[in-house]
């Protein structure tokens, strides 16, 4: 990364004001968070400031609170499984800006660590107000930005603050910029791409991105289905993008000019419907009735997968495999994450929902990197720079 780090700049009795994705999944039951992996990826940085003995100031947002103080969404039960976590009290500031922000700032002995509430609960963060951005940055001596999940975005703490204080990556962001990278720049050979999710217009510019690089492509989820059907396939009332059949195509026609071998789904699960009542059945690609939907990949296709897969020696995956909300329709994403846990390669996920299933399984750790950011990884991947990531320090200025 050309970029200027943390380790780059001196923290020690310094008011570290660190950009976290807190946005962590909550139980809209329960209020309890559901899956903690974005709140430990930033560990590294959390710790490295506070063996330094910099006074550390969080700050993130949470869901979609759209401008106004909504109390689901304030950031206590965060704050508390940080705690828990680091072993560590964090405090939760009752704004994110303002005097008693201020305060409580000011208070902060070294080594300790705060957390200012939700930054959407002002609707100036969104729109990237420069006041709001000023005071943010009045809040700290030098600015990190660790939350590469929302580094696509210019908010105003994510491009704001780096106008008005000096401004470097942390160690997430680094990890995330240097891994992704690494699968555009330098991927060892076989490079195997799976990709799947539900859309493809999603993903063009990525799959566009990556098709120069990789040796063979795997395709299945939603976004199958428009493969299939750029082969004049029966698809039923699969999920389809019309616009997106001819770009299909001309992947596929690339692909084939420059020996890129793409993998399609042989046969896969369909069902009359997408509920989660709806039974599922395995049939082959050539044969799916008009009135039904594709759900899930089928077994064979698992192990045309498998076997394309133990010839990688680097694997990136992105987009699950099937329906993998409803249990029934699940499997085929399950079983990828158990084929790639046992690959003797470089296994790299990105995506929120993929993300989400191989930390449901508890499987995280057994794949080399698992990215935090869903639309910051397909922006990314996709050759496109992250305005939070343009707007830090570059190397040695
Ligand atoms: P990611 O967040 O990992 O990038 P996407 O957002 O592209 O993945 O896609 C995830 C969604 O794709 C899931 O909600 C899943 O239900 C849906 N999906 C996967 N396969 C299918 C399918 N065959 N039909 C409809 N939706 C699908
Ligand atoms: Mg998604």
């Amino acid at each position: 990364m050309n970029k200027m780090t943390l380790r780059d700049i001196e923290v020690t009795d310094k008011r570290v004001l660190v950009r976290v994705d807190f946005n962590v999944p909550i139980d809209i039951h329960t209020g309890a968070i559901t899956d903690d992996s974005r709140i430990r990826a930033t560990l590294p940085t959390i710790q490295y400031l506070i063996e330094r003995n910099a006074r550390v100031i969080l700050i993130s947002h949470l869901g979609r609170p759209k401008g106004k103080v909504v109390d689901e969404l304030r950031l206590t039960p965060v704050a508390q499984r940080l705690s828990q976590i680091l072993g560590q009290q964090v405090g939760v500031a009752v704004n994110c800006i303002g005097p008693e922000v201020e305060k409580s700032v000011e208070t902060l002995r070294d080594g300790d660590v705060l957390l200012l509430e939700n930054l959407r609960f002002h609707s100036d963060e969104e729109t990237g107000s420069a006041d709001f951005a000023k005071a943010l940055a009045r809040l700290g001596d030098v600015f990190v930005n660790d939350a590469f999940g929302t580094s696509h975005r210019a908010h105003a703490s994510i491009a704001g603050i780096a106008q008005y204080l000096p401004a470097v990556a942390g160690l997430l962001l680094e990890k995330e910029i240097n891994t992704l990278g690494g699968i555009l720049e330098k991927p060892v050979p076989p490079f195997i791409s799976v990709f799947g999710g539900a859309k493809v217009s999603d993903k063009v510019n990525m799959l566009k991105n990556i098709m120069g690089k990789v040796d063979c492509l795997l395709i299945g989820g939603g976004m199958a289905a428009t493969f299939l059907k750029a082969k004049s396939y029966e698809v039923g009332r699969s999920l389809i993008e019309e616009e997106s059949v001819g770009i299909a195509a001309k992947i596929m026609e690339e692909a084939s000019k420059s020996r890129v071998r793409i993998i399609l789904p042989v046969d896969v699960v369909i069902a009359d419907e997408i509920t989660t009542e709806a039974k599922g059945e395995v049939i082959s690609v050539e044969n799916i009735p008009p009135d039904k939907r594709i759900v899930d990949i089928g077994p064979e296709t698992l192990e045309k997968f498998r076997i394309a897969l133990l010839g990688g020696r680097t694997v990136f995956w992105n987009g699950p495999m099937g329906v993998e909300e409803i249990p029934q329709f699940a499997e085929g994403t399950k079983c990828l994450v158990r084929l790639l846990t046992d690959l003797n390669a470089t296994t790299i996920i990105g995506g929120g929902s993929t993300a989400e299933v191989i930390n449901a399984m508890g499987m995280a750790d057994k794949v080399t990197f698992v990215s935090t950011g869903g639309g910051a990884s397909l922006k990314f991947l996709g050759g496109e720079e992250l305005p939070g990531v343009v707007a830090l320090l570059d190397k040695g200025s």
